[in-house]
This record gives structure tokens, sequence and C-alpha cells, in this order.
């Protein structure tokens, strides 16, 4: 017998998943993302202790101590000169739809890029307040960083977000945005194919899973794509691989740090 105390879940839909029915009867969906995190990654210069190291492509970065790091720093700078706009120009020219997960100082920093996406009619959703691991805060932190975020994002963008996705969650995390109330969904979640909802203080909460296997930051991770030849049929065989049965998988891309 199930243990009932325990606080996972292992089983979601199981044998029977739901018919979902997307739009037009279709087969799939698929979520672009656009990750724009650029300014918002560690830095002394924004009251963090060290230079990032999350993700680069510098071979074994570490966290330097109270250092900026020149190289790591111009790395992100791509993203926000040259690597936003040419995905920008991508996405609108085919006319799709567009999620953007923005860290909330990064979008603040950048308003000429949150002009494009409002443009575009992108949905800007919440990737937290800086571009950082949320595991080593304390709840009450945690709690007041997804409130920070809020507002720094509502500033930036004129509008609260409607969804979020931290990406270095913590254990509370989840239980953290839906108790600040006011989201549609939120993606710290890799545990399914298809959306689904948990219970929340208010009432149901929606949870649009997250998928780290086409995402690139697999060009500077192990096991990772050691090229263009090696990101395109992982991600282009998504959608054929998921028609099979109708699901929802999304196909995710981080703007280049
Ligand atoms: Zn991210």
């Amino acid at each position: 017998m199930a243990d009932t105390r325990y606080p996972r879940d292992l089983h979601g839909y199981g044998r029977n998943p739901p018919d979902p029915r997307w739009p037009g009867g279709a087969r799939v969906a698929v979520q672009f993302v656009v990750n724009f995190e650029e300014g918002g990654e560690n830095n002394i210069l924004h009251g963090d202790r060290a230079s990032e190291a999350f993700l680069s492509d510098v071979l074994g970065a570490q966290p330097w101590p109270g250092k900026r790091h020149a190289n790591i720093e111009s790395m992100f700078e791509y993203g926000s000169r040259a690597g936003f706009w040419r995905l920008w120009r991508i996405f609108t020219e085919r006319q799709l739809p567009t999620t953007v997960f923005g860290v909330a100082t990064a979008l603040k920093r950048s308003p000429q890029i949150v002009a494009a996406m409002k443009e575009a009619g992108w949905d800007i959703a919440s990737h937290s307040l800086k571009w950082v691991e949320h595991k080593d805060m304390s709840e009450a932190e945690e709690r007041a960083e997804i409130a920070d975020a809020i507002r720094v994002h509502t500033e930036a963008t004129g509008q609260r977000p409607l969804g979020w996705y931290t990406g270095r969650s913590s254990i509370n995390t989840v239980k953290l945005v839906m108790e600040a109330g006011g989201f549609l969904y939120s993606c710290d979640s890799y545990a399914d194919d298809l959306p689904y909802w948990i219970k929340g203080p208010a009432g149901p909460h929606l949870i649009i899973p997250y998928t780290l296997d086409t995402n690139d930051m697999r060009f500077v991770n192990a096991q990772g794509f050691g090229g263009y030849g090696g990101f395109s049929p992982s991600a282009s065989c998504r959608p054929p691989c998921l028609v099979s049965r109708p699901r929802c998988n999304a196909i995710r891309r981080l703007s280049p740090p």
C-alpha cells in the first residue's frame, strides 16, 4: 500500500493520460521559450559574492570571490547585445508565439529589449529576481526574493508575471510561488509530458513541465551537444516522437549566455 505521508507524486497520470484536446485537434503543442538572463547573473556589481560560473564557454569556470570576470561578463553581454536580437528576428519573422523566461533584474537593465518583447506580444514569465541558486535560501529569504521578483518584473514590463520558472529552485519554491498568488502557471518541474494540476493554498495550480534535454545549456555541459548538428536533431526530433500520443512538450532555447 502506498505511503500517504510520502510527499512526492511518483504516479501522475499513470497508464491512461487524458486527451488534452489541443486547439484545432492538434496532436502536439510546442512551447518556445527564450530565456533572458543577461545582467541578472552573479556579479559583484550586483551585490553578489563572486563572479558567475554556472553556464559559460569558459571550461571549468569557477566563481571568483570578490572579483569580476571580464570574459564571462562579455559572454553574457553577447546575449543581450546580439543573441537576443537574432532570436527575436527568427521568432517574429515567423510570427511564432513565444514565452520569455525573464530574470527580473535582467529585464530591468534592458528596457529596449523589454519593449521589443512587448511589441511582439510575447508572454513574459518570471525567471526569478536574479539568475542564482535558491537551494540555500531560508524559506523567509526565498519568499522575499519571489516578492521582489514580482515587483521588479512589474516595474520593468508594466505588467505582473503570470508564469514562473526559477530554474535552480529549492524544495520550497513551488509552494512559495503558489502562496505568492496571481500566477496562471509555473514550470519548476520535469515530471511529465502533459501539464498537470497540483493543489495550492488558493485552489488548483497549473504546472507546465520544463525539460532540459532540448535546452541549449547542453552546448557547455558534459553529454551535451557537440555542435548545431547535435542540437537540431534532438530538438526537431521531439514533436514527431510525441505525435504517437497526444501530449504537450516544449522545445526550449536559452538566449546564449
Ligand atoms: Zn535560465
